[in-house]
């Protein structure tokens, strides 16, 4: 018997695709802006001071919490039977170049009125502290901070993934866009 299975490789391989997405982007940034040219570009920043230890380290866990939520909304949509009930398609032939290149517009603004009103929504003071309090935690943010939400609220984002299967989208777009 293997030591890991296949639908195993499947869920690590998604999890470290997340993972890599994140680190790759945000240690490119923060090189640049924190490290590289620190004190350069310091005037271009709006705050002067820059964060600290701890600010850094609630970033980093509260995103590492998040790509593991990321990867088990992906897995639960990409990965299981729950595939058969969305309507993602496999082949771009199935609905034409034409569909494709529309439904890369589509999937855009839906995305985007998707974050405005579920933020505008986790911003109504009665759900404020349970899902969003933390992301505005970092009131200086670094690079670290892009995945830094409460786990309620990285359920909220990852949501996006099962609105998107309500349309017609070519399998592996969303999964690039995202
Ligand atoms: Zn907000």
């Amino acid at each position: 018997m293997p030591l890991i299975s296949l639908g195993e490789i499947k869920i690590l391989t998604l999890f470290l695709v997340v993972l890599f997405r994140y680190v790759f982007l945000a240690s490119v940034a923060f090189s640049l802006f924190y490290v590289v040219r620190r004190e350069s570009w310091r005037f271009k920043k709006i705050q002067q001071k820059f964060p600290v230890g701890k600010d850094y380290r609630r970033e980093i866990l509260y995103s590492l919490s998040t790509s593991v939520i990321f990867t088990f909304v992906g897995w639960l949509v990409f990965m299981t039977p729950v595939k058969e009930y969305t309507r993602a398609y496999f082949t771009i032939r199935q609905h034409g170049v034409g569909y494709f290149v529309f439904s890369i517009v589509l999937i855009l603004v839906v995305h985007d009125a998707y974050f405005y009103w579920t933020h505008r929504g986790m911003h109504h003071p009665a759900v404020f502290k349970w899902f969003h309090r933390v992301h505005h935690l970092s009131v200086n943010p670094s690079p670290w901070a892009a995945m830094a939400f409460h786990p309620l609220e990285a359920i909220v984002e990852a949501g996006i993934i099962i609105v998107w299967y309500f349309f017609s989208l070519f399998i592996r777009w969303p999964l690039l866009c995202f």
